[in-house]
């Protein structure tokens, strides 16, 4: 058996073993507030088990393994429905980021250490109402007098910032200056006078995304993490840190096999939908899909492995599992007729299709719309000309808005 074999072989020993605490049984019928102290103490008793930070440096109480490990846990902790959403930002980018652009390496070690136990969350204020898909287009301003500065703005989609004690920010630092060029990167404290955060509540229910104001807020010239103006290069490293994260070819839905059993058990004119070939076909489909991607993550695994970074090749999975987990779902709510309507919003989306339908289109637009995805892969891989960028070289504050 390989290291690797033996590493996976653990890790899920270890999941399969306190699944029954902190799984889905166990987080049936809680409150947000619940589950979000249960999920504290399961990311604490992964520190202590050894599988926080699994790639980070040990001098910041991680396990210095590799990349590999750490996708490899992910996969298997995925099958048991664990609360570690509320981390996924925070432990994802804005922690990896401060440990390499934080100022201060002793006050970054003590958020490293708090933040990989779930004592504290960090969230990531990049999008806004104008600055989404084209970031650079944000309208969020730090002014400084020379001591210090202030940030007045919206950030807009702010996952987990209700629940955040610090996040990372960029903003406009000068706007006579391209796009690109006059951005720059700080971290904040969510609690500080004037950052008014409201919660937005999202057609699954619940209202982990957030709309941020800042009114006045005002930091030290220490919380800046770029150069003046060298903003994006630091928010382009922020974004390609997690580009090969675990992936699902489910698109983070229901299993296939999941499909196969409704299918059974629902009639179609009297016969089990299963026989019909219209639904053998979709099922086909589906498993030749599902098939492809997982050869794609396997040989971004071996690539790795062999120390060499995957390709934008990884843009397919996302876009192709998370369209396909739409329709899926909506088929399997026609099968089951009005009984398909029947919506419990805590229903986990990998275990149910009405859940999995309806939260879908979020997950075609987080990370990446489906639509960027489909540039990067005609740019990237395709090698097509470039998307038309009619602002490139105009100084910001002459872009029509
Ligand atoms: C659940 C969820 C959680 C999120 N969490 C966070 C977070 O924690 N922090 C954060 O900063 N942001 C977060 N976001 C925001 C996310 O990054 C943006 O929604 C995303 O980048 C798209 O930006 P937008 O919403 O402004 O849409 P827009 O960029 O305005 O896009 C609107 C539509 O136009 C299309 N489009 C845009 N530009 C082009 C182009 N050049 N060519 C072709 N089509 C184009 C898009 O594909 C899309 O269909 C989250 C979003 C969601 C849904």
């Amino acid at each position: 058996m390989s290291a690797l074999e033996t590493y996976r072989n653990n890790a899920a020993q270890w999941l399969e073993s306190i699944a029954p605490i902190y799984g889905k049984a166990a987080r049936k019928g809680l409150s947000v507030e619940e589950d979000l102290a249960l999920a504290r103490r399961y990311q604490n008793a992964k520190f202590e088990a050894g599988y926080a930070g699994i790639n980070w440096p040990t001098e910041y109480g991680g396990q210095g393994l590799s990349h590999i490990e750490k996708v490899t846990f992910e996969s298997e902790e995925m099958k048991h429905g664990l609360p570690n959403g509320y981390f996924g930002i925070s432990l994802g980018m804005p922690i990896p980021i401060m440990m390499q652009f934080g100022s201060d390496q002793d006050f970054v070690k003590e958020r490293v250490l708090k933040a990989l136990k779930g004592e504290e969350i960090w969230c990531q204020l990049f999008s806004e109402p104008a600055g989404g898909s084209d970031l650079a287009g944000l309208r969020t301003k730090a002014e400084t007098d020379g001591n210090g500065w202030k940030i007045n703005g919206q950030k807009l989609w702010t996952s987990w910032a209700q629940y955040s004690d610090y996040g990372v920010i960029v903003a406009r630092t000068d706007p006579n200056v391209p796009k690109h060029k006059g951005l720059t990167y700080f971290w904040v404290d969510m609690k500080a006078p004037g950052v008014d955060v409201r919660p937005i509540k999202l057609a699954g229910g619940d209202s982990h995304v957030n709309e941020v104001f800042f009114d006045d807020v005002k930091i030290s010239d220490d919380h800046r993490m770029s150069p003046i103006g060298g903003g994006f290069a630091v928010a382009m490293a922020t974004l390609m840190i997690e580009r090969y994260v675990a992936t699902d070819s489910a698109g983070f839905g229901p299993h296939l096999d999941l499909f196969v059993d409704l299918a059974r058990q629902i009639d179609i004119n009297g016969k089990p939908a299963l026989t019909d070939g219209r639904i053998r076909q979709q099922i086909a489909r589906n498993y030749a899909m599902r098939s492809g991607l997982n050869a794609i993550t396997a040989r971004a695994m071996l690539m790795m492995q062999a120390g060499m970074t995957p390709g934008p090749e990884g843009s397919l999975n996302k876009l192709i599992a998370v369209r396909s987990r739409q329709k899926l779902s909506e088929l399997a709510i026609d099968l089951q007729g009005s009984d398909g309507f029947v919506f419990d919003e805590h229903a986990p989306q990998k275990d149910n299709w009405t859940s999995s339908w309806i939260n879908a289109p979020t997950g075609r637009i987080a990370g990446g719309a489906d639509e960027m995805l489909l540039n990067t892969i005609a740019e990237k891989i395709l090698g097509l000309p470039q998307d038309h960028r009619p602002d490139k070289g105009v100084a910001f504050n002459q872009i029509p808005a």
